[in-house]
């Protein structure tokens, strides 16, 4: 898209710019895929295909490229979640495929979720499953979960247990993946793990998962998309949830193979900006803002051990007169919002993902900065 057809959208619909240092998050349109994917999603819009044998081709073209018994593109992480419960609840029965809420056939309902991993990434996990007929049943406490909690509510009424690997979780005393796949196997009982924001797509389903779901436009940098990886038959029951619950939750031809594509150049060509390289790129930002009053910055490295560098801001009171809190606000006013990850704003910081900000776009954070204090 050239740049007079971009800057129309912004006029046309009277929309704010937007420099997003807070990461891949949704409310602010996650990702920008690069160009061989756009093409690919513009290829696939103007095309005719049996979508069932488009699903399937890719799905297979996918998991041999993962190394997966089977894979299938889905219309986000949260429609895995969703589509990979019911899945597991009704696998061939074909009255819960079409009833799934409404009959009151008995099979097992019962998902185990860690409790530190009942989180809300945007949504509530716990809104999924039930939205995939399924029943929470948590495991452990908020900042404890070990495999016997896990096993203590094993019954005939469980259907599978869910593993939420992400930094929105409880990370300490919280059993890992490999346990969790340990005590699935144990016990014969099915193991969904929701990746969404994660890097590695293997890791997870070489530990043992049945299922493991990933969302396409976060760490693939695919279109609006998702996908979940497995076993054979698991995803066999997942695809078949299209003519039950997955219907409103479609995904069309174009990201369909939007996402196959981008998983392609993720494993094949991986444009991966290191660590390392974030710390050069954010290094004279930083020296910038620490010569300011009250201001102080540094680097910090990504709490669920993904290879993310971060600018961490520090904005002490006293000095500037405003809080972290107050700052976060303030940044996001104006003719360009400014997007920090916000969480530790009540504790006076806020963290800088520099991932898809640019030199110059730093040069505008740290001069709007300068100006809110005052400097
Ligand atoms: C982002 C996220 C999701 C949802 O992904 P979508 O593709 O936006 O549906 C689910 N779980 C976790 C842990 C996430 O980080």
């Amino acid at each position: 898209m050239d740049l007079a057809t971009k800057d129309d959208v912004y006029s046309k619909y009277h929309l704010k710019r937007v420099i997003n240092a807070s990461g891949r998050m949704t409310i602010l349109g996650v990702s920008t895929p690069r160009a061989e994917v756009t093409d690919t999603v513009a290829h696939g819009l103007n095309e005719y295909f049996e979508i069932k044998d488009l699903v399937d081709k890719t799905g297979q073209y996918i998991a041999k490229l993962l190394g997966a018994e089977n894979a299938a593109v889905v219309s986000c992480a949260s429609a895995g979640i969703v589509q990979a419960v019911a899945a597991l609840i009704v696998k061939d029965d074909k009255e819960l495929l079409y009833a799934l809420h409404a009959s009151d056939k008995y099979v097992p309902r019962e998902i185990i979720l860690p409790k530190g991993h009942n989180v809300n990434f945007g949504a509530p996990v716990d809104t999924m499953v039930s939205l995939g007929g399924g029943i929470v049943v948590e495991a452990g406490y908020a900042n404890e979960c070990k495999p016997e909690h896990i096993e203590a509510l094993m019954s005939a009424d469980t259907a599978a247990i869910l593993y939420i690997k992400s930094h929105h979780c409880v990370q300490k005393s919280i059993l890992s993946v490999a346990d969790a796949a340990a005590v699935a196997k144990k016990h014969g009982i099915p193991l969904i793990v929701d990746a969404a924001a994660e890097e590695d797509l293997q890791a997870y389903y070489n530990m043992g998962a049945d299922i493991v779901i990933y969302s396409g436009a976060k760490a693939i940098e695919g279109p609006t998309s998702g996908l979940v990886v497995g076993r054979h038959q698991a995803i066999e029951w997942v695809k078949q949830q299209a003519n039950g619950i997955g219907r409103p939750m479609k995904v069309g031809k174009e990201g369909i193979l939007g996402l196959t594509k981008a998983i392609e150049l993720y494993m094949t060509d991986p444009k991966k900006e290191s660590g390392q390289e974030m710390v050069i790129k954010m290094t004279p930002f930083m020296s910038k803002l620490n010569a300011l009053n009250g201001i102080s910055a540094r680097v910090v490295w990504d709490g669920a051990g993904r290879d993310i560098a971060r600018v961490e801001i520090s904005f002490d009171q006293n000095v500037i007169g405003k809080s972290a809190v107050e700052m976060v606000k303030l940044m996001k006013q104006g003719d360009t919002a400014v997007y920090f990850r916000e969480y530790k704003a009540n504790e006076g910081r806020v963290d800088a993902d520099v991932r898809s900000v640019s030199a110059p776009q730093l040069e505008v954070i740290y001069l709007k900065i300068k100006a809110i204090i005052g400097q």
